[in-house]
């Protein structure tokens, strides 16, 4: 059984039981499946295969023995059929950026521009976002990763749905196990409230760091949020101050660095 069947599964088993208890829904941790031939892998020979690889990619990101695994997520997602966003993306977006990076930026979903690319975040939302992440040193090249709860475009743009959603969060769950960032930046109201499993606005939960899968977890507003409410721009700028300020507490030489 592969990991996304096992987290729909206990997720019918979940809402089975909420149900029997008369709509009662009880705040459960994430779950973490793997693959069963996840266990019968040949760990040592992928490991082994991938040291002959070159340390550093043109773009500079780095090869490890994790990569065999990130990159078989991407596979899994790009075959993926399992809610019915599957069905009218062009291409999934699995997410982009280095391994064990500073942050992991955590969007909402793919846009049309993402969804023709099977790249996040490169429309105009994007290209704020990466200005934004720029202002403070950080680059998908070079010390970001950039993802999304569903990697599935939902139609004309609308929220995904929780079933979408739940069915996608597996994905997200092993790239985290494995990216391991240092900070987690959670862009939006919907990022923010499915993984805080909250109903609590971003204008509240924005700036303030939790905890998500035990890493610092820091919501702040969407970018197109910020395209459409100028206003919205000063308090971005605000919670970006607090993770440069985070990150210069645990990252040696981030602070000089952030100031470009
Ligand atoms: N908005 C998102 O939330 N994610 C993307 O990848 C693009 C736009």
């Amino acid at each position: 059984m592969t990991a996304p069947e096992k987290t729909k599964l206990a997720h019918f088993f979940d809402t089975m039981d909420d149900f029997l208890r008369d709509g009662y829904t009880s705040p459960r941790d994430e779950y973490i499946f793997t693959d069963d031939n996840e266990i019968t892998e040949p760990i040592q020979e992928i490991q082994i295969e991938n040291r002959s690889a070159p340390l550093d990619d043109e773009s500079g990101n780095s090869s490890e023995p994790g990569d065999v695994s990130l990159e078989k997520i991407a596979e899994e997602i790009k075959g993926c059929m399992l809610c019915g966003l599957c069905e009218k993306r062009t291409m999934p977006v699995p997410g982009e950026g280095v391994h064990h990076p500073l942050v992991m930026v955590i969007g909402e979903g793919p846009g049309a521009d993402e969804d023709r690319t099977g790249r996040p975040f490169v429309g105009k939302a994007g290209q704020l976002l990466d200005k934004m992440l720029g202002s403070i040193g950080l680059y998908r090249e070079k010390n970001c990763f950039i993802a999304n709860v569903v990697k599935c475009r939902p139609p004309n743009n609308r929220d995904p749905l929780p079933e979408e959603t739940s069915a996608c969060r597996t994905y997200l769950s092993r790239q985290i196990q494995i990216l391991k960032p240092r900070m987690i930046l959670s862009v939006g109201r919907i990022p923010t409230q499915i993984l805080l499993n909250t109903k609590e606005g971003i204008t509240k939960l924005r700036g303030t760091f939790t905890e998500y899968m035990g890493i610092p977890f820091l919501p702040t507003f969407h970018p197109s949020a910020l395209l459409r409410d100028e206003n919205l721009k000063r308090p971005a700028w605000e919670d970006l101050k607090v993770l440069r300020a985070a990150l210069s507490e645990i990252v040696p030489g981030y602070h000089e660095e952030s100031k470009g």
